[in-house]
């Protein structure tokens, strides 16, 4: 059987016969597979307790008929980092099903995977705090900053980037509030809004903020302004945008908390 190697983060995994699972991994060379872990599931497999959601790992994997083996596994970065913080593991968790739920098999998008694999050390690691830098994104605001802009660049690297500087219809800059399209991708005037008859009202400043943060280097992260009310804002429209695209509903982070334990 041909093998080839691929790094990757660990999607999801199910039980799959007695003793085997089967594993989603988002790799960087071959975008997602879903590859067998023979004997995962015993207690004394090495395979199975280095194959945990969220874990990065590198793996060499036999080419199968009908799905490929995974035969080793190096860990890279473990899943317990991101564990000790109920916060930081539940928006990762939602991340990993954004990349489940829009990219599809064998599918490279190395950017993507970088992207990725850059916001879950975000997660697991918030930035310190400094004397000469202002950090305003400290406590549960940095997680949710970290997932907004990855969802928010995730729908670019996938074509979908909403309009969010202008009416999508005219032209027109945002104003004090504006309206948001879920169906249309973007930002509608009050002038253009019956274009569409599902749209959300979405404050000026929301918008331009979400604008800001799809493209904002990851060093800036830490100092971007997002209060609490706009977080909350892009939150909610950001998730019925990707659910709009996506055609799937999503488990939000809300949904997660309320569920009372991680979904893994
Ligand atoms: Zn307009």
């Amino acid at each position: 059987m041909p093998v080839y190697k691929a790094e990757g983060i660990v999607l999801r995994r199910r039980t799959l016969r007695e003793a085997d699972r089967l594993v989603t991994l988002f790799t960087r060379e071959r975008g997602k597979i879903a590859a067998v872990a023979r004997g995962a599931r015993k207690p004394t497999s090495r395979l199975g307790g280095r194959l945990e959601p969220l874990a990065r790992v590198r793996a060499l994997l036999a080419v199968g008929r009908t799905l490929d083996v995974i035969t080793q596994v190096e860990v890279v970065a473990g899943a317990p980092r991101l564990r000790g913080d109920l916060q930081a593991w539940m928006h990762a968790v939602y991340a990993a099903e954004l990349v489940d739920r829009s990219v599809g098999e064998r599918e490279p998008l190395p950017d993507l995977f970088d992207l990725f694999a850059r916001s879950l050390e975000l997660l697991a690691a918030p930035a310190p705090a400094s004397a000469s830098v202002p950090i305003t994104a400290s406590g549960d605001a940095w997680p949710q900053l970290v997932v907004l802009r990855f969802a928010l660049s995730l729908l670019g690297h996938l074509g979908y980037a909403p309009r969010l500087d202008a009416c999508l219809a005219c032209g027109r800059a945002v104003a004090a509030s504006g309206w948001f399209s879920p169906a249309l991708g973007g930002v509608l005037c009050g002038r253009c809004r019956t274009q569409d008859a599902g749209v959300l009202p979405a404050s000026g400043l929301t918008l331009r903020a979400m604008d800001a943060l799809a493209h904002t280097a990851e060093e800036d992260l830490p100092a971007f302004d997002l209060p609490a009310a706009q977080r909350a804002e892009a939150g909610h429209l950001v998730q019925r945008y990707l659910e709009e695209r996506l055609e799937v509903r999503l488990r939000s982070p809300l949904v997660i908390a309320s569920l009372g334990s991680p979904a893994l």
